[in-house]
């Protein structure tokens, strides 16, 4: 596809955890599994901002009236749970930021002042993200195009949300408060990959600080994605970098697909969208549905609504956008008329269905089977989003999902959220301190990718890989204490790479047990054609790697066990040896690898091979013409 023609367009707001205590109290920056028993509930309702207006975002979140449950744990204290002022900002958390903010040739601001961003969905127990801007005006240079980051700005993280049950939003704390950097590029990425290729290359920067937080969600990216004609929309959260492409393909698609439906929907001369509703309810009194059956058994109500000039405009296309905002009234779930009749909604329904509603072959309708109130607010929300898509793109929010597809959540926030914080005083940032953060900056990724690869002999696409999945370290660990570097580098890109598409968690194999594999390895213990199934063993089980050895039976071979194979291979393949003579010993080879499977180095293998066979063929004539054909 042609991104540049469609005029795509993508900005990053790239989320890093630092390794530090939190921001605003002395507790530790980490997830805990068990919660420590206290829980305590607040509500939360939209305030002013500093200029006099309310929040979109934030009146949406208020009208799902949801009670928010939030769980201590050993690592959070009362300035979490919003009971007692922040303490001063962690110095060396700002440290690291002035130290990010010096890496990409940003100016650092001379004064740092912390405000508040009202935040509403319950994932700050105050109700609002303590933020500060750090430093202005930075870059960061990737496959030789300049990327601008406007903005870096310390703030702390939220709590992390465990679940949602009807009405209440469950959330831990151990998250809140742990320090954020927040990047912000400029919106000039042109195409999916260079989405993902710029996200990893700040990722890199930012590791090599090594004050950052590693591991899945400890660094989020918000991914703002438009095409022409199109709008913003804010993918919120992307914690899998490796996905940002696939998202960013995926929302392209959502964009053309609704500027196609608003041109089909100017086309048919649609202009507006009515906001009358019907009681369907006793057309369904005997209803097969079993969804809309029990609704009604439980004092609920079939609502109809109609969408003149929507035919065929729903299933696929406008049907999930119009479900997620009914979702946000409480409902489950809609009907519409592209997919009915179905759902145990039997034919002669629909057409009752149509007659009631007056529609015409050209219309569609939404049916909403659920209490009263809830039916009404989710057509009501529903409305807006059907109107909206008379024009084209609403811009939003949106939730990414596992799948590389997304998920409407709420409007794009305004510039209305935010006010300054009152409890926590200016920070001066002198000129001493930048010196001092300056004389330490750490190894440029670039730098390091030379390195490795001058050091280490491999190759600097090789060297360029490990930086960017962020494996380097591990690299040269590894490398330095067995050798080997083309291995070891092979095995941590592709091996990890291949094994991580079977959905086996590698990245959690700790470094200890890697160390161990290397080492049998290299005392000879299995060959290292045997490393992918030793580590799938070790993903899979949870092992060492001496008990996954064990476990698949991997033992080296001695040569002379090897000899014995090759020559019962030998052997079994008199007929193909007659045939073929020396040139059968490719298919030779496959036969006896086939047979040794791991338990042999493959260029021993290679070596016995030729040695038997060629006294095999030519037993009578001497050594030394190897190699001659
Ligand atoms: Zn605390």
């Amino acid at each position: 596809m042609d991104y540049r023609a469609l005029g795509l367009k993508v900005g990053l707001e790239i989320h890093q955890q630092l390794a530090t205590r939190k921001l605003f109290c002395a507790c530790t920056s980490a997830l805990v599994d068990t919660p420590g028993g206290q829980r305590f509930r607040r509500r939360l309702r939209p305030t002013q901002s500093e200029l006099g207006e309310v929040d979109a975002a934030a009146i949406e979140e208020a009208k799902r009236r949801l009670t928010f449950v939030y769980e201590a744990t050993p690592n959070s204290c009362l300035v979490e749970a919003d009971e007692e002022p922040p303490h001063l900002p962690n110095t060396e958390a700002l440290d690291i930021a002035l130290e990010i903010a010096l890496l990409l040739n940003a100016k650092p601001a001379s004064e740092v002042d912390f405000m508040r961003k009202i935040v509403i969905d319950g994932s700050n127990t105050a109700g609002f993200q303590r933020s500060a801007l750090v430093a202005l005006d930075g870059s960061l240079e990737t496959n030789g195009k300049r990327i601008g980051v406007p903005t870096i700005l310390l703030e702390e993280d939220a709590a992390r949300k465990l679940g949602e049950t009807e009405g209440e939003v469950v959330y831990r704390l151990d998250r809140l408060g742990i320090p954020l950097v927040e990047i912000a590029t400029t919106p000039n990425i042109e195409t999916p990959e260079e989405a993902r290729d710029v996200a990893f290359a700040f990722g890199s920067l930012l590791r090599a600080t090594q004050k950052v937080l590693r591991g899945i969600g400890t660094i989020r990216e918000d991914v703002n994605v438009s095409i022409e004609g199109g709008a913003r929309i804010e993918i919120k959260g992307v914690q899998e970098l490796r996905l940002i492409a696939t998202f960013v393909e995926k929302e392209v698609e959502r964009q053309r697909m609704l500027l196609a439906v608003a041109a089909e929907l100017r086309r048919r001369g649609v202009r507006t969208v009515p906001s009358v509703v019907q009681d369907l309810t006793p057309t369904f009194r005997d209803t097969q549905s079993k969804v809309v059956a029990s609704a009604i058994k439980e004092g609920g109500v079939v609502l109809g609504w109609t969408l003149p000039g929507f035919a065929d405009l729903l299933k696929g296309k406008l049907g999930p956008e119009l479900a997620a905002h009914a979702r946000i009234a409480g409902v489950a779930g809609i009907f519409h008329s592209d997919e009915l009749p179905g759902y145990g909604i039997a034919p002669s329904e629909v057409d009752a269905v149509r007659t009631a509603l007056q529609t015409g072959p050209g219309d569609a309708f939404v049916l909403v089977a659920e209490d009263d109130g809830k039916a009404r607010a989710a057509i009501e929300e529903m409305i807006p989003r059907a109107t909206a898509a008379i024009e084209g793109v609403p811009p939003e929010t949106r939730e990414p999902r596992r799948d590389g597809t997304t998920v409407y959540s709420r409007p794009l926030p305004g510039k209305a959220r935010m006010y300054p914080e009152t409890d926590v005083p200016p920070i001066r940032v002198t000129r001493e301190r930048l010196d001092r953060i300056r004389e330490h900056l750490p190894e440029r990724p670039e730098v390091t990718v030379a390195r490795l690869a001058r050091d280490y002999a491999i190759h600097e696409q090789q060297a360029r890989q490990l930086v960017q999945e962020g494996v380097d370290e591990l690299f040269e660990m590894i490398a330095r204490e067995f050798g080997e570097t083309k291995l070891v580098a092979t095995v941590l890109l592709y091996t990890f790479g291949e094994l991580r598409r079977e959905n086996l968690n590698v990245d959690n194999i700790p470094v200890d047990h890697l160390r161990e594999l290397f080492s049998l390895l290299k005392a000879g213990r299995f060959a290292k054609e045997a490393i992918p199934d030793v580590l799938r063993e070790m993903a899979r089980g949870g092992v060492r790697a001496t008990g996954a050895v064990a476990n698949l039976g991997v033992k080296g071979l001695t040569r002379e066990e090897l000899e014995t194979i090759v020559d019962a291979v030998l052997r079994e393949s008199e007929d193909l040896i007659a045939a073929r003579g020396e040139a059968a010993e490719k298919a030779l080879m496959g036969r006896v690898m086939e047979r040794v499977r791991g338990r042999a180095d493959g260029k021993l293998v290679s070596e016995v091979l030729h040695a038997r066979l060629e006294s095999r063929v030519r037993p009578k004539e001497k050594k030394g013409k190897k190699g001659k054909r």
